[in-house]
């Protein structure tokens, strides 16, 4: 088994044991990288750019596509038509703009919320969250299933994540609908899973050893 899916196979085990799901974020990574673990097995990818969700949903229609980056209005058609989740939605402007793109489906979606307390982050700030909560609830489209957020490099993480848990369980206790929890990222994943992710989105720590394996096959 080479480097590559070794590593993944690990994560997966890890992941397994909290029953957390594994997003692979392609978005450095080759076609022939995302084939090879579309072929091992791994079903949900992520991509943070809109146009690379759609290039890669048409080439590789048998994977999940994820979307977790920010998004401008004039490209919320392609989140309407290509993304099997959306992460990252975090005003209700735009997320009007790709209900207007779903026709019938309805698309799972999570609240982006910063709870890194850095103001150039992406996603609604916390005191901000149970509005655009009632709001995009009331989007016919949307499924609202959870909550998404990134810690801050370079510090302690596991407030950060211990908050946004915090707020999907207040949501929870009031609506009773939302139990995803999307966080942890390759600096710090396993800090969100002890912190209760049930998701996390690795890019970097499953992809770079993909240089070595390609270059052995
Ligand atoms: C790129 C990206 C990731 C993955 O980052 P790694 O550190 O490479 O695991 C996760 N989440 C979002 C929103 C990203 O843009």
């Amino acid at each position: 088994m080479s480097q590559f899916i070794q590593r993944w196979s690990d994560i997966c085990s890890t992941l397994a044991a909290s029953h957390t799901r594994l997003l692979a974020v392609s978005k450095y990574t080759s076609d022939i990288a995302v084939q090879t673990l579309l072929n091992a097995g791994q079903v949900d990818f992520a991509e943070s750019r809109p146009q690379n969700l759609r290039d890669r949903a048409i080439k590789f229609p048998h994977a999940q596509w994820h979307f977790i980056g920010p998004l401008q209005k004039n490209k919320a058609k392609y989140i309407a038509q290509y993304a099997c989740m959306w992460h990252s939605l975090a005003d209700l402007e735009t997320a009007q703009a790709v209900a207007k793109h779903m026709g019938d489906r309805t698309l799972p979606v999570l609240i982006q919320v910063n709870i890194s307390g850095e103001s150039q982050k992406q996603g609604v700030q916390p005191q901000a969250l149970s509005e655009l909560y009632a709001a995009v609830s009331s989007i016919k489209q949307f499924n609202i299933i959870g909550l998404m957020g990134m810690a801050a490099k370079n510090t302690d993480p596991a407030p950060a994540f211990r908050l946004l848990r915090g707020l999907r369980d207040d949501l929870q206790q009031k609506y009773g609908t939302i139990s995803e929890l999307c966080m942890g990222m390759s600096g710090d994943w396993e800090i969100a899973v002890q912190e209760g992710a049930t998701m996390v989105r690795l890019g970097s720590a499953l992809f770079e050893s993909i240089e070595a394996n390609q270059n052995s096959e």
